[in-house]
């Protein structure tokens, strides 16, 4: 290659990798067309062939539509209708769907850490359709509600309900669901009045604040070889040291930046630019 035409070569081939490097994951409208495919870490990672959950169905709909973070890995898409399913069979109420992933999974601009491979979404814990009575065109408008009482220190037993107890048992039981983070309040609720058969305890964890949503989180699909497994859980059904230590801290504590909180950029597997990309 003539050397102005080498030159001219480097200098494009700069100016093209520069371009995919800013391209950003809330930029990206659309999924890739390819299989579906959780890549990474949820913390760290991204997602092939990503579905997008409808905006409402039976039992559910989704918020903030404006985000455009309703896609996910089929698995999780169809847990979380099998979950509105039993929520308008139980008649209780109706689920209020928050974030999932962005159409290509990836790192958020806000909001959260983890929700980059397809396998996380949160779900409020308010289930009264009257809810979004009020709320614009797109849900933007409507805060979810907290369970605490407004110091954050117990859980509100005026707001709290069985109904709440059999949507947390229903999501345990879905076997793509690996665990869910609840405020330890609500774990404590749990392990005070749940009788006969407490296995499915063991995938709710406390976790930070989660007080007005929880948040549910699949195993790796077996479609995925590229998904990062999360560290095993604990045997027993967590309703022991671990969660008194939880309760202990103090509450309206500032968030860790492990979780939800401002996201450095995390280093994302290799395969994930060329998801960025559409390829
Ligand atoms: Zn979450």
């Amino acid at each position: 290659m003539p050397s102005n035409r080498l030159a001219l070569f480097v200098v494009l081939s700069a100016f093209v990798s520069h371009a995919a490097a800013s391209r950003d994951w809330g930029d990206v409208s659309s999924p890739t067309a390819a299989t579906p495919e959780a890549i990474g870490e949820t913390g760290a990672g991204c997602l092939a062939g990503g579905v997008r959950l409808p905006p409402e169905g039976e039992g559910y709909k989704v918020m903030h539509l404006e985000r455009n973070r309703n896609y996910g890995h089929p698995d999780l898409i169809r847990s979380i209708i099998d979950l509105g399913h039993a929520t308008a069979q139980g008649h209780w109420g109706e689920l209020h769907v928050g974030d999932l992933s962005q159409p290509r999974g990836g790192p958020m601009r806000f909001g959260h850490r983890s929700h980059q491979t397809g396998i996380d979404a949160d779900v409020w814990f308010a289930l009264d359709p009257n809810l979004i009575r009020n709320a614009d065109g797109l849900r933007s408008n409507i805060p979810a509600p907290s369970l605490l009482t407004p110091d954050q220190t117990r859980l509100n037993h005026m707001l709290w309900d069985i109904r709440h107890a059999r949507v947390l048992e229903t999501a345990a039981r879905d076997p793509h669901v690996d665990r869910i983070f609840v405020n330890a309040h609500i774990k404590q609720e749990l392990c005070r009045s749940v009788r006969g058969d407490r296995s499915w305890l063991r995938k709710i964890r406390p976790w930070h604040r989660h007080d007005d949503h929880f948040h549910m989180r699949l195993a790796c699909p077996t479609d995925s070889p590229d998904c990062v497994p999360q560290k095993p859980l604990e045997p027993g059904d967590g309703c022991d040291a671990s969660l008194d230590w939880w309760l202990s801290l103090p509450p309206l504590r500032p968030l860790p930046d492990n979780h939800h909180g401002p996201a450095p950029s995390p280093a994302l597997p290799r395969v994930c630019r060329a998801v960025l990309n559409g390829r």
